[in-house]
């Protein structure tokens, strides 16, 4: 058993290999120590190998998937080895020690789940392969459990941002490519070539060219050709259910980058958990289709107005329409997963449960299409998807009359195929149904018969059917002419078998065998019919899933008195009264009032500094808009009185480095990282909020990069920007900076304490009020008041000094500060690019890099 222990868990390699011993899947050696360890169970151990014991552990395989799901969530992958013949075949093929044979059928990994009980129902699970292909990145993205697959191109420094955005839950690369991303699953370099993904393609979707899916770069096709490789070879050649890959155009979506991302808490609050994040304070989607819908349109909100306004159309109409909103959200609610149940059908994992959620998920997506057909004043987009609604009658019909009302999960017991549907297997259920009752009526004859009242006829998995009595009247069934045959002797009780019961034993065995196929048989059928249709089917699940997000969207917008927010062309931000949705809420838990705030950035005042005491309200107002720019271009109505928003290209989301101490690196290298994104990607059209950029390092060198950054934002970059600062310093900015104005949240003293009013008012902060912050805080007393006295001994020396932006007063400007800096760095560049070094002697080569040193230092 061990030799094909090892040969198996040789193929299963980096995975935990799950052996399968009866009704056990056990683990052995390593595997044995990790599963223990991560499920907290016993670790035993088992016979020896090489001289030691083998530590082993195991899980019963009928509550196998809870503890998949819980190896999983760990990180870990499991291979799955089961019995493939039976112990009858082992004996016929080798004699009676023959082992049965076993062979690994399938690979469970985090991106690869189908099971209900292993998916969260809100959130999509993403497999990514990724590649490059001459300089540029290919990325193929599915969800098997629902069969959604997107393929996209994009230059190497937009990787991660395009990873960021999918959330994978497992992503695979080349195993020989030395840029792959962190954490990701290396594989062979060859499954990911642009023709075998091609091929893949074609052969999955049984096309001979794949144009009409749209058009596909070679980059593409290479990624697609690694997921479909692995997903083979993850399914020991069953491939999952893989819809028709859509193109996703460069350009179409707002660009975010995975530090916006996380600083924003779209989908995770910074804890990581759901709760506190953008999504938990708007998501009011009553599936969980609609939910993972919603959680991807915020991750990729549109730059298309037309695209935008379609769907801001459906939420508008469902808005307005309480009434009509409450009866959608009603048929949606009661509906089953649609798309998964497809998933687990079509990758062979479906069970009679699933084809009954797909018989009363499309039968009430008829229904909500006959309620919205309806309505002769919908919105066009919808008028879009209706047909989507419709057409499955036949499906539904046949699995109607096919199926019982509510299927079991197990096929092994039968039992799903509704009566009426097929007339031999009703009569063999008849055959059976008669020999139950005949044998219930033999029980009553034996004791009948017999006289002893304590018989009964019993049923165990091992002898079948037999009469059991209590041991003290087991004398008069021994006898030899009694009829009764002995077949055990038990601790106070005796069983036998007689004929009449051995015939009707078998007739229920036999019928019922003959059900039991006939019923697979049914099934498989039936199996059939969903995955002609899979396309249609998805479809409709996905039709369902938009209408559930815009009546959500509609809903959360009523709750809390939102608006509907115009797009326009011009790069503007006109928002009034704004909220923080998830502030907002915390607040209002405490029983405590959010402050609305107006902002209004425009072509002639494009960045605003905003000033304040620490606490006043600064990083709230930045992320607000943010949030509301966000909203808006997924497609939904915003936390605010109005909203007008000119569109984002890219979207930017920056916090000094003190509010990231969690992230290992150095924080202030971290800091300067991203915001050296910034400055090289953001357009005229994007929207760039800095919080405290600059904090992460000492006053000097913070403000002097503070002051830079906020410059070059202004001058170079053009965008639109929120830049919040306890830098009062930076006020002297706008008397150079055209479109640059200051803003402050206001905070006021009364009686000594500090009063922060969360309030957004024009011109600079006046103070900053660190002291009142501190003590507002809880520092003791004592402490503030030395720290008083030496802030006034540095206030004195600062006015001595006049100040520590004293020198700023004859600093160029910036423009032409940068052309100095650039022309000394071309004429290096120039004499470096005319040297021949392979002309060079040693000795020259280092008198030429002394020359070259001394000419850099100016
Ligand atoms: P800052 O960035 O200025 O230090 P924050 O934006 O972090 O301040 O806000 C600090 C706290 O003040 C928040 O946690 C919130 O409780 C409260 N707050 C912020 N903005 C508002 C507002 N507009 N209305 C009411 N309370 C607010």
């Amino acid at each position: 058993m061990m030799a094909q222990y090892l040969a198996l868990k040789e193929q299963a390699a980096d995975c935990l290999l799950f052996y399968r011993m009866g009704d056990f899947f056990e683990l052995f050696f390593d595997d044995a120590k990790i599963a223990a360890q991560v499920l907290d169970i016993a670790l035993t151990s088992r016979g020896e190998h090489g001289g030691a014991p083998i530590p082993m552990c195991g899980v019963p395989v009928h509550s196998a998937e809870g503890y998949l799901a819980r190896l999983i969530k760990a990180g870990c992958r499991v291979a799955i080895a089961e019995q493939v013949e039976t112990p009858e075949e082992a004996k016929r093929r080798g004699g009676s020690k023959a082992l049965v044979a076993r062979d690994i059928v399938r690979f469970v990994t985090a991106g690869t789940l189908t099971e209900e009980a292993l998916l969260e129902p809100r959130r999509a699970n993403v497999l990514a392969a990724v590649c490059e292909v001459r300089g540029a990145i290919g990325i193929a993205a599915c969800d098997i459990s629902t069969g959604r697959m997107e393929l996209e191109e994009c230059a190497p420094d937009q990787m991660s941002a395009a990873l960021a955005r999918l959330g994978a839950s497992e992503v695979v690369a080349p195993d020989t490519w030395d840029h792959a991303p962190g954490e990701c699953v290396p594989r062979p370099n060859r499954s990911f070539g642009s023709d075998e993904g091609e091929v893949r393609l074609k052969a999955v979707h049984g096309v001979s060219t794949l144009d009409g899916f749209g058009q596909f770069t070679r980059a593409m096709l290479a990624a697609a050709g690694g997921l479909v490789t692995y997903l083979d070879h993850v399914g020991r050649g069953a491939l999952p259910l893989l819809l028709p890959p859509v193109a996703r155009e460069a350009g179409t979506h707002m660009a975010m980058d995975e530090a916006t991302r996380s600083s924003l808490e779209i989908l995770v609050s910074s804890g990581g958990a759901r709760r506190g994040s953008l999504v938990e304070s708007i998501d009011r989607c009553v599936t969980g289709a609609g939910a993972r819908q919603l959680a991807e349109d915020l991750s990729a909100p549109l730059t298309d107005a037309r695209a935008i306004n379609r769907r801001l159309e459906l939420v508008s109409w469902l808005h307005d329409d309480p009434l009509l909103r409450g009866d959608i959200r009603g048929i949606l609610r009661a509906l089953p997963d649609v798309g998964r149940a497809l998933g687990r059908v079509v990758a062979g994992r479906g069970s009679p449960r699933d084809l009954g959620q797909l018989r009363d998920g499309l039968s009430e997506a008829r229904r909500l299409h006959d309620l919205l057909r309806g309505r002769s004043d919908r919105p066009e987009p919808l008028d879009a998807m209706l047909p989507s609604l419709a057409g499955h009658g036949a499906l539904c019909d046949l699995y109607s009359r096919a199926l019982v009302p509510a299927p079991p999960t197990e096929r092994s017991q039968g039992g799903y195929i509704a009566e009426g549907y097929d007339a031999s297997l009703d009569e063999l259920r008849r055959v059976s149904g008669n020999a139950r009752r005949a044998i219930a009526a033999l029980e009553a004859k034996y004791r009948d018969d017999t006289g002893i009242a304590a018989l009964k006829i019993r049923h165990n998995g091992v002898l079948g059917y037999f009469i059991e009595v209590p041991a003290k009247h087991a004398d008069r069934l021994m006898a030899p002419e009694s009829g009764f045959t002995h077949r055990q002797t038990m601790a106070g009780a005796v069983r036998f078998n007689a004929l009449a019961l051995h015939e009707e034993a078998s007739r229920i065995a036999e019928s019922g065998g003959h059900s039991l196929a006939a019923e697979e048989a049914h099934f498989e059928e039936l199996v059939a019919h969903a995955v002609r249709a899979k396309e249609a089917i998805a479809a409709t699940a996905a039709a369902l899933a938009r209408i559930d997000v815009a009546a959500g969207q509609a809903e959360r917008a009523a709750e809390g008195g939102w608006a509907l927010p115009r797009v326009v062309d011009e790069p503007c931000l006109e928002i009034i009264g704004g909220r923080h949705p998830v502030v907002e809420a915390a607040l209002a838990a405490k029983g405590e009032r959010f402050v609305a705030n107006d902002c209004a950035l425009g072509p002639q005042d494009r960045l605003w500094l905003v000033g304040g005491p620490n606490m006043g309200g600064k990083s709230t107002f930045l992320r607000q808009n943010a949030l509301i720019v966000l909203l808006v271009q997924a497609g939904g109505f915003v936390p605010a009185q109005s909203a007008k928003i000119g569109l984002v290209d890219r979207l930017f989301s920056r916090v000094g480095a003190a509010d990231n101490l969690a992230r290992g690196r150095s924080t202030f290298m971290v800091e300067m990282v991203e915001t050296a994104a910034i400055l090289s990607q953001a357009t005229e059209r994007s929207f760039v909020i800095l919080d405290e950029v600059g904090r992460g390092t000492s006053t000097y060198d913070g403000l002097s990069l503070a002051w830079a950054v906020a410059e070059a934002i202004h001058s170079i970059n053009k965008c639109r920007c929120l830049f919040a600062t306890h830098y009062h310093e930076l006020s002297r900015l706008a008397e150079a900076c055209d479109s640059l104005s200051l803003h402050h949240v206001r905070a006021r003293e009364w009686k000594g304490d500090l009063v922060l009013l969360h309030e957004l008012a024009e011109g600079p902060a006046d103070k900053s009020y660190g002291l009142a912050v501190a003590r507002l805080a809880g520092v003791p007393a004592p402490v503030i008041k030395r720290a008083k006295s030496v802030l006034e001994k540095l206030e004195k020396g600062r006015a001595a000094t006049g100040g520590l932006a004293a020198g700023l007063d004859d600093l160029p400007l910036f423009a032409a500060a940068i052309e100095a800096a650039e022309e000394k760095v071309d004429a290096l560049r120039e004499r470096l690019n005319g040297l021949d070094i392979d002309a060079l002697s040693p000795r020259e080569a280092l008198d030429l890099l002394y020359q070259l040193k001394a000419q850099a230092n100016g």
